[in-house]
């Protein structure tokens, strides 16, 4: 058959010379190309002590942001889940109950939500679905590990600190771009939460 390339080779069975059955040869040129390589400029780094730029948008391990007074802006909708074409994103909801107000923005919560690290696939698409403004993806690469169940990652490393100061912040991947993407009234459902505004719209409610 006519292969796609042109690049196949046909394969030879003739017996072995004397030369080669010593393997010597083909050992020798194996070494001569290692030993080329020494004094040519080296291609990899030293990760992780040294670490390559990136750019400011990198798809990288998610976070799950609270919002300006501390409360976790995920509502347990599932729309990421759904979205995720790795299913790697696990959840289990949960109803705020009186007191928590604080701790979480909405009536449902994420009592539970997991992401799977080696399923996904950093496309990016749960940070497209989510309509709470919720989970983002950061530029943070996710470590490697031993074990596989460490790379399923939990609220305790999914969900920002409460410290203001050590927030995670992803200001620059709201470009210009996709600001005025958000306004699209078919996308209206995505917008930055404005806090006067619900406020208002709990008055008006009652
Ligand atoms: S980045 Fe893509 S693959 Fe990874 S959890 Fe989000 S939707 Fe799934
Ligand atoms: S992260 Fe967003 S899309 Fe996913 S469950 Fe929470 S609110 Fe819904």
């Amino acid at each position: 058959m006519q292969s796609l390339t042109n690049r196949s080779k046909q394969v030879s069975k003739k017996e072995m010379t004397f030369m080669e059955k010593l393997y010597l040869p083909a050992i020798l040129g194996g070494m001569r190309i290692t030993l080329s390589h020494l004094f040519k400029k080296k291609v990899t780094v030293s990760y992780p002590e040294q670490k390559r730029p990136i750019s400011e948008v990198y798809r990288g391990q998610h976070v799950l942001k609270r919002d300006e007074s501390g409360a976790e802006r995920c509502t347990a909708c599932g729309l990421c889940s759904v979205a995720c074409p790795a299913e790697a994103i696990t959840m289990t909801a949960a109803e705020r109950k009186k007191g928590e107000e604080g701790l979480y923005r909405e009536e449902k919560y994420a009592a539970v939500y997991e992401i799977n690290m080696l399923r996904c696939i950093f496309c990016g698409l749960c940070e497209e679905a989510c309509p709470k403004e919720a989970i983002f993806l950061t530029d943070r690469i996710v470590p490697t590990e031993f074990e596989r169940g460490d790379f399923v990652y939990g609220k305790d490393k999914l969900v920002e600190p409460m410290d203001k100061n050590l927030r995670v912040d992803v200001s620059v991947r709201q470009t210009k771009g996709v600001l005025e993407f958000k306004q699209h009234p078919q996308y209206a459902h995505n917008k930055l939460w404005d806090p006067n505004k619900a406020i208002k719209s709990k008055k008006s409610a009652h």
